[in-house]
């Protein structure tokens, strides 16, 4: 019984040396080959030489019906002239230095030609010759490689569709093919490797993506509703109680916010682990939906965690929330990396018996040895700054429990739902009221006066303002402006009537804390920072952003760095310096002055670079589709996602029928690469 898992090697003419060969290209089955689409056509649609322009790429199906002949001239040149029959017409064919189309060409072949047409001399000057093409005019070229040659694909293709047609079984159900009005799979396949022409190519294609689409879809899918039968908390916290502690909060929230914050309390109080993702633009507002959910945990008697990735952020996240838990039960402990042994023993005392119910940090929440009374609550802020292992060990921390990562911009639309398609994702896409879009201006480094003239004038109304710059120390080969140098010219500029600070990583702790907090409190005014200040640091009164070297930063962090301000109701500005070399670099500019849009800004950074390096290859986990382009085919992948997941929580469906193709499908291919 035939069957599309049949090994390469049972295919006519594949020994184990072609079968090692094809494992280079990932070919292993007869689904694999089969599946192994051309990456472009060739178009062999037959041009009408009567109207044909001189110069003008030409092919045509004919007879060769004179003797082809060879003359050699010169060094290594050679002539290889015949007449084709095109119907009733015959035209002279001439190749130059192609000597071993000698074999192909012979008397009374078929042939399809393409070359250029030479209208003086009414012949054509052949590039391409190519036999036995009559029957389709879209001649398929397959990513080939130096083990297994573009010939060999094609004719294995050939012949494993020749034996295998009868048991491709369509994969997709009945009714969304109908929906979409998809190929059945052999037709798709068939056309994909053979099309009669472009159009026929072009409907393969789409059949193609979509199926590529929703399988993938569907193994996350059902990933996922594994994972919701596993074990979990019932987090059944006093409702009431909860309501009156969002009474206090001193704004009303935003109607995004109220519905992510449902979404996550509906997952707390079911028994199973929640594995969250939440999303919202810097400045959206995730912090208070993250400490919402903190206060439902410890008012269920649980014990929360939030991990954060710098100890800037760390402390500023401790400090914002001890206020905002005033009143309530909730027991903030922030454990830093500047602790000395005494109090962190005692730190880590009162976490092992629950006495403190709110634990903050940094990696060192995972790294130490944490033992938790009763974790039922792990948030991680910014995850995207996090490597996939660590998120993966503070899950394992507690008995299950339930998961919040946020995260502003950095995973577009089309990474949410690939990578993170396993995760249920809350969206935050509405800013509080009364916040002004952010200015941004790109100024050439001739034009740095005018930013600084600006600043100025914003500094005598009353604004703090941040300036950027990229590295800490000197550095030779990097012609980039010096964070402690910046500093001092700015401390000669502005002094003595605005406070200068100056904020960077090799600072220690305390210090640190110390520039936020003068920050904070309005003592100091300009901010001179390196990107330390990039993820979360959150000061409502700063107004401005100014980026030296702008063009140095990537898209993400550059729309990090701009959200540090725009947080209140004050307009705000961001005004980049740089002289950029790069066309890409002029783009990234371009698009940060064209849009405040987050998720465009990422989607533009993923076109910019590619969906891979956006995360890091290995984080991001994006498959390489063969067929679909995640980008261009984004409303595609949507689609077929909602498609996946319907079908997936229709009760019974691997029980009928028509599914069983799929069921089949989803037990040969188990995801085995879990994203964390
Ligand atoms: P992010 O999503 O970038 O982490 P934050 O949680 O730091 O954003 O919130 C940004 C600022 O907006 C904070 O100063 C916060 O207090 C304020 N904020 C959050 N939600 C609202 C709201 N609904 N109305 C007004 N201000 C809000
Ligand atoms: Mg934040």
């Amino acid at each position: 019984m035939k069957s599309l898992q049949d090994p390469v090697s049972t295919i006519r003419g594949v020994g184990p040396k072609t079968a090692e060969a094809l494992t280079t290209l990932g070919i292993q089955t007869v689904e694999d080959l089969l599946t192994y689409f051309p990456s472009r056509y060739d178009d062999f649609a037959p041009t009408d030489l009567e109207t044909a322009k001189d110069k003008q790429k030409v092919t045509i199906h004919g007879t060769i019906v004179s003797e082809p002949v060879m003359s050699r001239f010169g060094y290594r040149r050679t002539r290889l002239g015949f007449r084709v029959m095109v119907g009733h017409a015959v035209v002279q064919v001439v190749y130059f230095n192609q000597p071993y189309l000698k074999k192909q060409a012979v008397m009374d072949q078929d042939v399809t030609i393409m070359g250029t047409w030479n209208a003086s001399r009414q012949e054509i000057q052949g590039t391409k010759l190519l036999t036995n093409q009559q029957d389709q005019e879209m001649g398929a070229i397959y990513p080939a490689n130096k083990h297994v040659h573009q010939a060999t694909l094609r004719k294995l293709i050939k012949i494993a569709y020749h034996n295998y047609a009868n048991v491709i079984a369509t994969l997709l159900p009945i009714s969304l093919r109908q929906r979409y009005q998809l190929l059945d799979r052999r037709t798709m396949i068939h056309d994909m490797h053979f099309p009669k022409d472009g159009s026929a190519a072009r409907a393969a294609r789409r059949t193609a993506a979509y199926e590529e689409f929703f399988l993938f879809q569907l193994r996350l899918q059902s990933i996922r509703r594994a994972n919701r039968q596993k074990d979990g908390n019932q987090i059944l916290y006093n409702n009431q109680e909860l309501r009156d502690f969002i009474k206090t909060i001193p704004f009303e929230l935003t109607g995004a916010q109220k519905r992510v914050v449902n979404e996550i309390c509906r997952d707390l109080r079911q028994p199973y682990q929640m594995n969250r993702l939440l999303q919202g633009d810097v400045g959206s507002g995730k912090t208070i939906v993250a400490a919402i959910a903190i206060n439902a945990v410890v008012i269920a008697g649980y014990q929360a965690a939030l991990m954060a990735p710098t100890e800037i952020l760390a402390a500023q996240h401790a400090q914002k929330l001890a206020k905002v838990f005033v009143g309530t039960h909730v027991n903030i402990g922030l454990l830093t990396g500047s602790m000395n042994t005494r109090q962190k023993r005692q730190m880590l005392k009162g976490i092992k018996d629950g006495s403190i119910n709110l634990i903050i940090g940094t990696h060192a929440l995972i790294q130490e040895q944490v033992d938790y009374a009763n974790l039922g609550l792990a948030i991680i802020d910014e995850q995207h700054r996090f490597g996939v292992n660590q998120r993966q060990q503070l899950r394992m921390k507690g008995v299950h429990p339930d998961v919040l990562a946020m995260t502003a911009t950095p995973i577009p639309r089309t990474l949410a739902i690939t990578s993170y398609g396993e995760m249920d994702v809350s969206i935050i896409d509405e800013l509080p009221a009364g916040r002004q879009p952010i200015k941004t201006t790109w100024l050439k480094s001739n034009q740095a006066d005018q930013a600084l003239q600006f600043l100025k004038g914003q500094l005598a109304q009353g604004a703090q303002v941040y300036v950027v710059s990229p590295l800490i120390e000197q550095s030779e080969t990097l012609d980039v402006q010096n964070a402690t140098d910046l500093y001092q010219e700015f401390v000669e500029y502005f002094a003595p009537q605005y406070q200068v600070g100056l904020l960077h990583g090799r600072m220690d702790n305390e210090q640190k804390e110390q520039v936020m907090q003068d920050f904070q409190d309005n003592k100091i005014q300009v901010m001179v920072a390196t990107t330390v200040i990039e993820v979360g640091v959150d000061n409502p009164n700063a107004t401005v952003m100014l980026i030296y070297d702008a063009d140095r930063f990537g898209l993400a962090q550059l729309h990090q760095l701009r959200g540090r301000v725009g947080r209140g109701q004050q307009q705000s500005y961001c005004l980049l310096i740089a002289d950029p070399k790069t066309e890409d670099g002029v783009k990234r500019m371009q698009t940060m002055v064209e849009t405040n849009d987050g998720f465009v800004v990422a989607q533009r950074d993923l076109e910019l670079r590619g969906s891979g390096d956006v995360l890091g290859n290995k984080q991001s986990g994006v498959p390489d589709f063969k067929v679909g382009d995640p980008v261009a085919d984004l409303k595609m992948l949507q689609i077929a996602r909602s498609d996946a997941a319907n079908l997936i929580n229709t009760p019974h469906w691997d029980l009928r029928d028509e599914n069983q193709p799929l069921v089949y499908y989803l037990t040969r291919h188990e995801l085995t690469t879990h994203f964390d």
